[in-house]
């Protein structure tokens, strides 16, 4: 609202020359007029909002405020001074805020914060005051004494922005970047106004420009310093300490522990431990190493109260979900691989009576894994089973986000007897993550995050060749056919998009609905949806916790917001969560899109937040098509009675982990994994124990060599 501020400080022409002279600089408008003038003012604020700038003469004002339109004059003079008056008074408001959120901030990209939060602020969404200034608006064009002064105080705006920005950018960048700024605020504040405040409110104007502020300041940093610097944001008021991590409650915003980084010498040192360790550990018997893995399991079971709850806090998650989840997920995992540690055999093939050759699986060394922070135990876990049980040893990174139940983890494996430096857990940022990936000793490199990250894994890794398994992110489509049981479907949706308040990368986040069943089934899912309970994520009544982070939560909002200017229409939440404790901790209400088109962003962008947007389909080939068209391939389900269409569709959809009437349920035993830009590789299952392990190929002779020579 640069347009808006305009009118800030502006002197009405037709001021009074006594209150003119009382004015001195420390006084605000507010302070100097007089009851009378406050009066005409607030009345003329309202006339405004009410009957526009048209209807807003001194004869309406007088009338509305029981005065005689002489009095109105005597203050005011004509109209345009009555006007430039009112406006001046609401800028000042705007100014104080913005004076307010400079004076708090520490930092450049806080001060540009706080153009934001002061000129989207929730009072500049009210409809009175919101409706006077488009009034204004549509004035300056018109009346020049307005049009002058908002070129002035657009220029006052944009300079302080230029100003934060010189920090951050280069100055030519700065400039264009500061009036594309301004140009976000008024346009979205602009939308706003004319869709009558439904487009957007204030919470999620303000996430939309922060997302956009974000995503063009970080077009600036190198890849490395992107991380920190969102890291410093999101947890840490530490500013620029790279040799230390802080992790803090997301649903309450509490520091839980402060944590050392680990640079190239602890990595090394990492790297040449776990390399001696194990040597020892592949030559136990696979029986051998199973025995121990078992054991794991149980301490995991044992300790599932601790763990689901420390991993609750560190991530936000319900212990709903974590005391059967997180934990349980891991133990089963090493359950499995116990089990299968014994059977880890290459193959005989029968080369005719004169030879036979035979492979053995053996381990690939020392590998790492890299984890994500939905689900840090779980993945610590399955990353980890399978490695060992082939005889490798692991080097794991948690995300840094949610570094605490992998040295829990630890602690477990240590107390079952897996031998010192078999698994060892490194703490850092991205750089420490590009230690292992760039490291020459370490073979194999497993992540769980975006597709970005695993892209500069790649990269990194190819100098040493490393293999790689990568499980990355994801768009799924949910498909309901006309003869799916709704409940059933409206179940399977929910939990394909609201489990870990939707931080899950195989959601089924693009939901198609046949036309013929779509209102029953946004009938039903809006009424479940509302219903469901957000709050404290120890309280195990909670259904829906805290995002991960403040940064993560404004990028959540800024999707929704661009989804409403997009023309999607919100069904239910659609806002942060603020209600009671839950103010201080990043909740957003369970998301519903209804009408979305599949070229809008909602449905064409991972969110990793609960947001659902739901489309409309006709014909099988024609939704097949449109679930395929996305770059991603993690996941894909379809709903419906008929198991021949079920087949049928499941054969033709591009994704690596499917479900026929269920939605996000993954037992160990089934592979799991992504095509196309979710990933390589395989999670679970037998199939994970080929990429864990490497082939060598033996020839055994039965008979004398043969020689030409
Ligand atoms: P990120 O890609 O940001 O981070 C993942 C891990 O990689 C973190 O430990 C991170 O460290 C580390 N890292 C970041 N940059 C580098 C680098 N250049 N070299 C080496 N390591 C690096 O993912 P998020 O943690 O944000 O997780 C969310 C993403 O994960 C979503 O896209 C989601 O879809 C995906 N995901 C995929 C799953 C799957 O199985 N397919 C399951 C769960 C999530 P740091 O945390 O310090 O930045």
């Amino acid at each position: 609202m640069a347009l808006r501020t305009a009118i800030l400080n502006t002197q009405s022409k037709s001021t009074s020359q006594d209150t003119r002279a009382r004015r001195d600089s420390t006084e605000g408008p507010e302070e100097l007029e007089e009851p009378r003038r406050r009066q005409l003012i607030e009345v003329t604020i309202d006339a405004l909002s009410e009957v526009g700038y048209v209807g807003s003469t001194l004869a309406e004002i007088a009338s509305r405020a029981n005065v005689s339109p002489g009095l109105v004059a005597h203050y005011f003079g004509d109209k345009d001074g009555l006007l430039a008056a009112a406006f001046r008074t609401l800028a000042h408001r705007s100014m104080q805020t913005l004076r307010l959120r400079l004076g708090g901030a520490r930092t450049s990209r806080a001060r540009i914060q706080a153009v934001i939060d002061a000129y989207l602020a929730p009072a500049e969404f009210d409809r009175r005051t919101g409706t006077a200034w488009l009034a204004f608006w549509g004035a300056v064009l018109h009346v020049e004494s307005l049009r002058r002064i908002q070129r002035i105080y657009q220029r006052r705006m944009l300079s302080n922005l230029r100003h934060a920005l010189s920090c951050l950018v280069p100055p030519a960048e700065g400039r264009s970047l500061a009036a594309m700024i301004a140009a976000m605020i008024d346009g979205v504040w602009l939308r706003a106004a004319l869709s009558g405040w439904r487009e957007a409110d204030s919470e999620s104007a303000r996430a939309l420009l922060t997302a956009f502020v974000d995503n063009r300041l970080g077009q600036h940093r190198a890849p490395s310093e992107m991380a920190g610097d969102a890291t410093a944001r999101a947890r840490s008021s530490t500013g620029a300490d790279r040799t230390m991590l802080t992790t803090i409650n997301p649903a309450t915003g509490a520091v839980l522990a402060r944590l050392r980084v680990d640079g190239p010498r602890e990595i090394d040192a990492a790297v040449s431990h776990a390399q001696s360790a194990q040597a020892h550990w592949a030559a136990l018997t696979g029986a051998e190493r199973g025995r121990i893995l078992r054991r794991v399991a149980d301490g995991l079971r044992a300790r599932n109260a601790e763990l689901a709850e420390l991993e609750t806090r560190d991530t936000g998650k319900p212990i709903q979900e974590t005391s059967v989840v997180d934990v349980l997920s891991g133990a089963e995992c090493f359950e499995y691989y116990a089990g299968l540690a014994a059977g880890i055999a290459g193959e005989h093939l029968d080369l005719g009576p004169k030879a036979f050759g035979y492979t053995r699986r053996e381990p690939l060394g020392v590998v790492a894994g890299i984890g994500a922070w939905n689900y840090p135990l779980q993945i610590a876990c399955w990353k980890t089973a399978p490695a060992l049980a082939c005889g490798n040893a692991m080097i794991f990174k948690p995300a840094e986000l949610t570094p605490l139940t992998a040295m829990k983890l630890q602690e477990v494996m240590r107390e079952a007897g897996v031998p010192d430096g078999v698994f060892q857990v490194v703490q850092g940022f991205a750089e420490t993550g590009r230690l292992l990936t760039r490291h020459p000793r370490i073979r194999k490199i497993s992540l769980t995050g975006e597709v970005s990250t695993g892209q500069a894994v790649m990269s990194d890794a190819a100098a040493s060749l490393k293999s790689l398994t990568l499980e990355l992110g994801g768009k799924s489509p949910l498909i309901i056919f006309d003869d799916a049981a709704v409940d059933n479907a409206v179940a399977g949706a929910m939990l394909g998009n609201f489990y870990s308040a939707g931080e899950v990368c195989s959601n089924g986040t693009r939901v198609f609905v046949h036309r013929r069943i779509k209102a029953q089934f946004l009938a039903r899912l809006k009424e479940r949806t509302a219903a469901l309970r957000i709050g404290d994520p120890r309280d195990p009544r909670t259904q829906v916790g805290a995002l991960i982070s403040e940064e993560h939560m404004n990028k959540v909002l800024g999707c929704i917001a661009r989804g409403r200017a997009e023309g999607a229409r919100l069904l239910v939440g659609g806002s942060r969560v603020t209600s009671g404790e839950l103010a201080s901790g990043y909740f957003v209400a369970p998301t519903v899109f209804d009408a979305c088109r599949d070229e809008m962003s909602v449905v064409r962008e991972e969110i990793f937040g609960p947001v659902m947007a739901v489309l409309e389909f006709e014909e099988e080939a024609e939704v097949v098509a449109r679930a395929n068209a996305t770059e991603f391939g993690l996941a894909a389900a379809v709903f419906t009675r008929d198991l021949t269409r079920a087949h049928r569709v499941i054969a033709r959809l591009q994704a690596g982990t499917c479900w026929i009437n269920h939605y996000n349920v993954t037992p160990i035993e089934l592979p799991f994994g992504g095509v196309k830009l979710s990933g390589l590789g395989r999670e679970n299952g037998r199939a994970a124990l080929e990429h864990y392990t490497q082939l060598k190929s033996v020839y055994v002779a039965l008979s004398d060599i043969e020689a030409p020579y």
